[in-house]
């Protein structure tokens, strides 16, 4: 996320390392190449400009007043205008009214449906809600099957009716819908065309009038940078909407689009769509962004997505398991499985401080354990519990069952072996008495 913006700001920032102090001179420096930056990441113009100024105002005024180094104290500053400039404080949604409804509105290919589906699974995951979505695109029938296909995928209701040409009345009578069958929060899921055109915003703001939804979101690509920025602000005139999803974060995106949105349109951005999968969701934290952009990492994300991953009785299980020596590689493939639900591994490694910077010349294979899946995939069911009995032919049968060297099954009965040894170490209360052998 963000790599190049990060690189030229870390560069901009290194400027003033080593300097004693900050002056005129060196701020100035310093900003010309962060406004550079802003500008290469596709952040608008007039943004930029005012970002340094703003910068540049606090570097001068704070500088006597700190302990910082100067090159810190302006990370620190930088980070905290881009927050700032992010929308500080994350928003959340307002899920009052019975059913709460929520329009969704963009153009085409914005990842609308896409984000329907997540955000009522989100709901529904998160908020013990009972969602059902609705299915407003009258003009391409395939994007009716497409919701329907989301809905069946997540076990969530999709309201739709084929032939209908009126999205209003489709809405209403999902409303309805939803109404009589105790559904508590309604999300629609309405056309988008390729560009901006007054047909569109009609239909939306027809649809927005007739059901006074508690939250109109606003699906934007990330991808298009300046143009996310013109497309939102066209579609809040005309709809005033409460919050935009950026989607697409995953991606190759420069990061204007994110830095710039929330001041042109005065909203914020409530969600983030980072990938294809239903689980690709998160709420936007702008602190949590501006340190992701500098480099920092972002651990507090990080453990949260491991903790949703996380499943206690699945945890007491491995652990009698391990603690009679029975873990083996069934079990390890579920782990497996479960690192991979976290997210794509590009934007994990991101999410650790400082790797991000250092991997980035590296190619991180999005699949990385596709080799030590099919490594295990291709034992028999008495290898995987019990690897002691995987001998010299065993493992040529493996290594072409999967696709793969002996050496690299070699290299994976190594590192499965070595880790149980250490989880049976800490099992065994090893973990404290290694905890106290330092203390000592
Ligand atoms: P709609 O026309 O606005 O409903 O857009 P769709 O939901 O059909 O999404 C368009 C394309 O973008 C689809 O191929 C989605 O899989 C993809 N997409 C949506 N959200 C994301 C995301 O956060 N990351 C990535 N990589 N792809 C996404």
């Amino acid at each position: 996320m963000f790599n190049n913006l990060s690189d030229k700001l870390d560069k901009a920032l290194h400027v003033l390392k080593g300097h004693g102090s900050i002056t005129e001179v060196n701020v100035a420096e310093t900003l010309k190449e962060v406004r550079r930056a802003l500008l290469d990441a596709d952040v608008n113009f007039k943004i930029a400009k005012e970002f340094t100024v703003r910068v540049k105002e606090k570097a001068l005024g704070q500088n006597v007043l700190t302990t910082l180094q100067p090159g810190q104290l302006m990370v620190k500053i930088v980070k905290d205008e881009l927050t700032e400039l992010m929308g500080g404080d994350a928003a959340g949604l307002n899920l009052s009214g019975t059913p709460t409804v929520i329009l969704m509105s963009g153009l085409q290919g914005s990842g609308k449906t896409t984000f329907s589906g997540k955000l009522a699974n989100f709901l529904k995951t998160k908020k013990t809600k009972k969602p059902l979505l609705v299915a407003c695109d009258v003009y391409r029938p395939a994007a009716i099957d497409q919701l329907h296909v989301v809905g069946d995928q997540l076990n969530i209701e999709v309201y739709s009716d084929k032939g209908n040409n009126d999205p209003v009345a489709i809405a209403q009578a999902g409303i309805a819908h939803a109404k009589a069958n105790g559904h508590n929060v309604v999300i629609i899921d309405t056309a988008g065309r390729l560009a901006v055109d007054e047909a569109m915003m009609t239909e939306i703001s027809n649809i927005h009038k007739a059901i006074e939804p508690q939250e109109t979101l606003f699906v934007v690509d990330s991808m298009t940078g300046q143009d996310a920025v013109n497309t939102a602000k066209a579609f809040n005139d005309v709809l005033n909407f409460d919050g935009v999803i950026l989607t697409k974060l995953d991606g190759d995106t420069r990061g204007g689009a994110a830095i710039s949105i929330k001041s042109v349109v005065n909203k914020p951005i409530k969600f983030i769509g980072t990938g294809e999968k239903m689980e690709a969701i998160d709420i936007f934290y702008p602190a949590r962004m501006a340190d992701r952009i500098l480099g920092m990492g972002d651990v507090v994300s990080l453990v949260e997505r491991a903790q949703d991953q996380f499943d206690e009785e699945e945890a007491r299980k491995l652990q009698k398991k391990i603690a009679k020596n029975q873990f083996g590689f069934d079990d390890f493939l579920k782990q497996i499985q479960q690192i991979k639900k976290m997210g794509n591994m590009k934007d994990l490694v991101g999410m650790i401080p400082g790797a991000g910077k250092m991997m980035k010349d590296i190619d991180i294979d999005d699949d990385a354990f596709k080799h030590i899946e099919a490594i295990i995939h291709s034992m028999t069911v008495e290898e995987r519990t019990n690897p002691s009995i995987i001998n010299a032919s065993r493992k040529k049968r493996i290594g072409k069952g999967s696709g793969t060297s002996v050496t690299q099954v070699n290299q994976l009965l190594k590192q499965f072996d070595q880790m149980s040894k250490m989880m049976k170490m800490m099992q065994g209360g090893g973990g404290k008495r290694m905890m106290q052998a330092m203390k000592n």
